[in-house]
C-alpha cells in the first residue's frame, strides 16, 4: 500500500486481505472502549425505559419487562461480558449484529402489540441509531441488520398486527429514513476511519522506508569516511615520502603549467636561482619573466619543447665571472589524461664531472704526446748511439790493414776518437737528464769569473769555427775583476758550450757571437747566430725534452733533442730563465739570465 491511491472494495470498503487484517486489529483496538461503553448505556437505556412501559400500558408491563430485563438486557450484557475475554476479537463484528437485531426485535414486538402507541416508534429510531453509529458496527453487517429489523417489523406489523394502512406508512416513512441516513453516515464513518488508517498506515510506511534508507545512508557515509581517511593517510604518507626526496636532494627541481607558471619547486632551486639572479621564485610566479632579458630566447623554447611533449635533456656551461659551471637539466612533461599540461625539470650542477673529463682528456693527450715523444727518442737514440759505434767499429777494422799508411791511420784514429766523444756526450745527457727528473741533480755554487770562462769557451771553439770560415765573436762587458757571481760553475759552463755549440752545428756560414749585458739585479747572457732558424710555432718546444725543431731537419742529423731542455732546467736551478728569439734562414739568438749581486 506504499501508493498513494487507496484499494478497497467500495460496497463493503475492505481493503485488500493483508491490509484488512491490519485495519481491523487496530479498528477493534480502538473500538473495545467505545463499544462497551456503549453496551453499559444501551443496557442502562433499555432498562429505565421499562418505567415507561409501567406508566403508559400497565396491562402489557408484565410482557414488555419480560422482553427487556429477560431477553434483550440478559443478551447485551452476555455480549458485554465477553468482550473482557480473548475470543470477542473474533466474533465481536457478529454479536454487534446480533445485538442489533434483537434490540430491534424487541422494541419492534413491543410496537406490534400496541400499534397505535407512537411513541415506541422513538425507541425504534433509537435502536437504528444505536446500531449505525454507537456501537462500531461495520457499515455492511449494520445495513443488514437494519434491513431485518425493519423487514421482521413489516411482517409482524402487516401479518400479525393488522395494524391499519396509515400507521404502517407512517412507521415506515420514518425507519426507512432513518436505515438510509444510517447507511450513508456508517459508510462515510467507516470510510474515514479506513482512510485515516490507510494515510497513517502509509506514512509509517514510508517513515520506515526512510528509516531505512537513512540507515543505508549512514552506513554508507561510515564505509566512505574510512575508505576517506586511509585514502588520506596514503596520500598524506606519499606526499610527505615525494617531499623528502625532492627536497632531500641537492638537484635542481621545479614543474610548471603551460603559462609557464611554477607549480612546484624545490628548495634548493629557490636558493640557486636567488643566489644567481637575486629573484626569489614560488609557486604562481612567471618562470620567463624571472629570467633576466637575455636568457629568455634561451629557454623560452625549451620549455615549449616539453609543452609540445618532448622529453630530453641539455647542457649548458655558464661564465658566472668567478669560472665557468656547466649544468645539466632534465625536461619531462607531465601528462594529465593524455593532454600536456606543464613540464618538470630536474637540474644538476656537473661542473665537478665536467671538469674531470676535461683533465682526462687533457691527460690522456699527454699521456699519447709523451708516449709518441719517448717512442720517437728510442728511434733517436738507437740512431744516436749507432751512428757513432759504427764509426769505432768501422774504422777499427780498417786500422787492422797492415799496409795503412801513417797518414791514413791517423786520419782513423781521428775518426774513431770522436764518434767515441760523440757517443760519451749523448751518454753524459742521458745521465743529467735521468739525474733531473729523478731530482738528483745537485748544484754546488761558487763564486766564478765569467769573463774567464766564457774565454776559455772562446778559444775552445775558435779552431771548429774557422774550419766553417765562419766568425766566432765575445762580448765581455763587464771589467774582468767585477765579472764574478755567485753560480755552479760546471753548469754554467755546460750552458754556455750547449748554445754555442748549437749555433755552430744550425750555421753554415756568418757570425756566431755571444756575450753578456748587466742588467742590474741579473745578467742577461746571448748566444746570436746567423744560421738556419727556428720556426715560430717550433720555438717553444725546443726546450722540450726530446723535441728537435725539425725532425726533417738535414741538420739535425747529429743531436738527441736533449741539450736544451737539459740547458733550461740547469738555467731554472741556478735561479735564470732561458728564451730565444729567431728567423728562419735569418739566425737566432738564445738569451739567459743569472743573478747578480754587485758587492
Ligand atoms: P739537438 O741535440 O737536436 O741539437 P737540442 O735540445 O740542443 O737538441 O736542440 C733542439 C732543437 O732545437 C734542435 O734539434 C734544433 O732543431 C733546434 N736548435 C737548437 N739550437 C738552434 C740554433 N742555434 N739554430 C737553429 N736551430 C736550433
Amino acid at each position: 500500500m506504499a501508493n498513494s491511491k487507496m484499494t478497497y472494495n467500495k460496497l463493503t470498503l475492505s481493503f485488500p486481505e493483508k491490509e484488512e487484517k491490519h485495519f481491523f486489529k487496530k479498528y477493534f483496538s480502538d473500538s473495545i472502549i467505545q463499544v462497551r461503553f456503549a453496551f453499559v448505556l444501551l443496557i442502562i437505556l433499555y432498562g429505565i425505559f421499562g418505567y415507561l412501559d409501567l406508566l403508559m400500558f400497565p396491562e402489557f408491563a408484565k410482557t414488555f419487562h419480560t422482553i427487556r430485563y429477560v431477553f434483550v438486557i440478559p443478551f447485551l450484557s452476555v455480549v458485554f461480558f465477553l468482550s473482557f475475554t480473548k475470543i470477542f476479537q473474533k466474533i465481536w463484528q457478529e454479536l454487534l449484529f446480533i445485538s442489533f437485531i434483537i434490540g430491534g426485535l424487541g422494541i419492534g414486538i413491543m410496537i406490534m402489540l400496541v400499534p397505535e402507541n407512537y411513541a415506541y416508534y422513538s425507541g425504534m429510531m433509537l435502536v437504528f441509531s444505536a446500531g449505525y453509529f454507537f456501537v462500531k458496527l461495520r457499515f455492511l453487517l449494520a445495513t443488514i441488520a437494519g434491513w431485518i429489523v425493519l423487514l421482521i417489523y413489516n411482517v409482524g406489523v402487516i401479518f400479525y398486527a393488522q395494524a391499519s394502512g396509515i400507521i404502517i406508512i407512517t412507521t415506515n416513512f420514518f425507519f426507512i429514513s432513518a436505515n438510509i441516513i444510517g447507511m450513508v453516515a456508517a459508510y462515510s464513518i467507516e470510510f474515514y476511519a479506513r482512510r485515516n488508517f490507510y494515510l497513517n498506515y502509509q506514512l509509517d510506511n514510508e517513515k520506515q522506508m526512510v528509516e531505512d534508507i537513512n540507515k543505508n545512508l549512514e552506513k554508507i557515509v561510515v564505509e566512505r569516511t574510512n575508505e576517506l581517511v586511509l585514502a588520506k593517510e596514503a596520500a598524506e604518507t606519499n606526499s610527505a615520502n615525494v617531499t623528502a626526496i625532492i627536497e632531500g636532494t641537492q638537484e635542481n627541481i621545479w614543474a610548471f603549467n603551460r603559462n609557464y607558471e611554477i607549480l612546484y619547486i624545490n628548495q634548493v632551486f629557490q636558493r640557486e636561482f636567488q643566489q644567481t639572479f637575486g629573484v626569489w621564485l614560488e609557486p604562481g610566479v612567471n618562470l620567463i619573466e624571472s629570467l633576466p632579458e637575455p636568457l629568455r630566447p634561451f629557454w623560452k623554447p625549451r620549455y615549449d619543447r616539453v609543452l609540445n611533449n618532448e622529453q630530453f635533456t641539455i647542457e649548458d656551461a655558464i661564465d658566472t665571472g668567478n669560472g665557468i659551471i656547466y649544468i645539466q637539466v632534465t625536461f619531462n612533461p607531465i601528462a594529465k589524461k593524455g593532454k600536456v599540461v606543464g613540464g618538470s625539470c630536474f637540474g644538476s650542477d656537473i661542473t665537478f664531472r665536467k671538469r674531470a673529463e676535461i683533465e682526462l682528456i687533457n691527460a690522456k693527450e699527454r699521456a699519447e704526446e709523451s708516449d709518441r715523444l719517448k717512442t720517437s727518442f728510442l728511434a733517436n737514440m738507437s740512431h744516436e748511439i749507432r751512428t757513432p759505434m759504427n764509426g769505432i767499429l768501422g774504422f777499427s777494422e780498417l786500422l787492422k790493414n797492415p799496409e795503412l799508411s801513417g797518414e791514413k791511420q791517423q786520419e782513423y784514429i781521428s775518426i774513431i776518437e770522436n764518434s767515441g766523444a760523440r757517443m760519451l756526450n749523448i751518454i753524459n745527457d742521458i745521465i743529467d737528464i735521468s739525474k733531473i727528473e729523478a731530482g738528483l741533480m745537485k748544484i754546488s755554487i761558487q763564486e766564478s769569473n765569467i769573463n774567464e770562462q766564457m774565454q776559455y769557451i772562446y778559444i775552445f771553439f775558435k779552431p771548429e769555427v774557422e774550419v766553417k770560415r765562419m766568425m766566432l765573436i765575445l762580448n765581455k762587458t763587464l771589467p774582468d775583476e767585477e765579472a764574478i757571481i755567485n753560480t755552479d760553475r760546471e753548469k754554467f759552463y755546460a750552458i754556455l758550450t750547449n748554445l754555442v755549440k748549437n749555433a755552430l752545428k744550425y750555421s753554415n756560414q756568418g757570425i756566431i757571437e755571444f756575450g753578456y749585458f748587466n742588467k742590474g739585479n741579473f745578467l742577461e747572457f746571448y748566444v746570436k747566430d746567423t744560421g738556419i732558424g727556428i720556426p715560430n710555432d717550433r720555438q717553444a718546444a725546443i726546450f722540450e725534452r726530446f723535441i728537435q725543431a725539425d725532425v726533417d731537419n738535414k741538420m739535425a742529423i747529429q743531436g738527441a733533442g736533449l741539450g736544451l731542455s737539459i740547458t733550461k732546467s740547469f738555467i731554472e736551478m741556478l735561479g735564470g730563465k732561458i728564451w730565444v728569439e729567431s728567423e728562419v734562414g735569418v739566425g737566432s739568438t738564445f738569451y739567459f739570465t743569472l743573478p747578480f749581486q754587485t758587492n
